[in-house]
């Protein structure tokens, strides 16, 4: 079997390893940016009522119009732009990316960034090139530049703040790069609730630009929905290659409910941020680690050299799972990613890392 595996499966997908999800049962969970709380018992009881009533024996409205129309009051969208939803933002990159695919057609993303978007480079045949950001995690501008100059990318991701290092980059840097770029330029707003800064306002200025969203990180993580935001006439060609039911029914009934109600999030996120406050505060008088600022739900720390494992492992003994990214990028080196958990999370965090210290 191996010979034919090797006949037929393309090199550039044999060479990658699959996404990596460790297990967690049993674990504080502080590695995966999810929202820490549940929902309120009398919202969990209107949502199910309304559950109750998707047709589950139809195919979904292929257009999801009624969800599509509530996303549109929520962002309130400009006149000439329009939304395409996806099972998750991670499915409108693969759209997009499939959608500018090509022999020596590249992707470019400053580095180190969210992996999926090298990852899926490779599914779809893409060359792809990562710029590396400075020191503290900020753009290079001249070396973006070069490189748009030097590959002229077909489309480029700028993740706004960028994950794993939590910053929102500088904007007017980001404007150099939009208009420097002849392709597509994509801000991923995943982190939109915590960073409450977008640039939704900069669409329509810039032919290129498009604005990407999820529901994942504000608390919904598990119903898979994301969305891209930007000019109809790109968004039709995209929404050619979107399959037609990408969006389930539960999803579509769902995901409207809870944007009829979405309070009950916008609390969670201030509670969230003003966790992160604190939750910073109390790192950064650790001397022991150097700790990035965040824009985002996590934080990134640096350990003394060569410490990251074990603290990692460590915690992990302590049954509190944070994400290790020593090992992998080299500007990542000795580094740790945590996720804002409740206010006793936290706690629990900070006296088991300084007991690891
Ligand atoms: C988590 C994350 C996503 C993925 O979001 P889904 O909608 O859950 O697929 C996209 N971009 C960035 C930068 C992320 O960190």
């Amino acid at each position: 079997m191996i010979d034919k595996i090797e006949q037929w499966v393309r090199p550039e997908i044999r060479q990658i390893g699959a996404y990596h999800v460790p297990d967690s049962s049993a674990m504080t969970k502080l590695d995966a940016m999810e929202n820490p709380y549940g929902l309120p018992d009398d919202l969990l009881d209107r949502w199910l009522e309304e559950v109750r009533h998707a047709s589950l024996n139809r195919y979904p409205d292929p257009a999801a119009s009624e969800l599509i129309n509530c996303l549109q009051d929520d962002i309130n969208l400009a006149a000439g732009q329009s939304i395409l939803l996806g099972n998750g933002s991670d499915e409108i990159i693969q759209m997009l990316a499939m959608a500018v695919s090509g022999a020596k057609r590249v992707l470019l993303v400053p580095e180190p960034g969210f992996v999926m978007y090298k990852m899926i480079a490779a599914f779809v045949g893409m060359e792809y090139h990562g710029v590396p950001l400075d020191e503290n995690f900020e753009l290079d501008v001249a070396a973006m530049l070069a490189a748009i100059e030097q590959h002229d990318p077909a489309i480029v991701f700028l993740a706004y703040p960028n994950n794993p290092s939590g910053n929102c980059w500088d904007k007017e840097a980001m404007i150099s790069i939009i208009k420097a770029a002849n392709g597509l330029v994509v801000v991923d707003e995943a982190y939109f609730p915590f960073a409450e800064k977008t640039f939704m306002d900069e669409l329509g200025k810039f032919d290129n630009l498009l604005v990407m969203r999820t529901v994942s990180k504000m608390g919904l993580a598990g119903l898979r929905l994301g969305y891209l935001v930007g000019p109809d006439a790109w968004l039709q060609q995209m929404n050619k290659i979107r399959l037609p039911y990408n969006i389930n029914v539960l999803t579509q009934v769902s995901a409207k409910f809870f944007l009829d109600n979405k309070a009950v999030f916008a609390e969670q996120a201030a509670a969230i941020r003003s966790s992160r406050r604190k939750l910073l505060e109390a790192l950064r008088d650790i001397s022991a680690l150097t700790v990035y600022p965040s824009d985002a739900n996590f934080i990134l720390l640096k350990t003394p050299p060569g410490q990251a494992d074990a603290i990692f492992n460590a915690l992990k003994e302590k049954k509190i799972l944070i994400k290790n990214l020593n090992g992998g990028h080299p500007q990542l080196r000795d580094c740790l990613r945590v996720t804002v958990g409740t206010a006793e999370e936290n706690q629990m965090f900070i006296s088991a890392l300084q007991h690891a210290l």
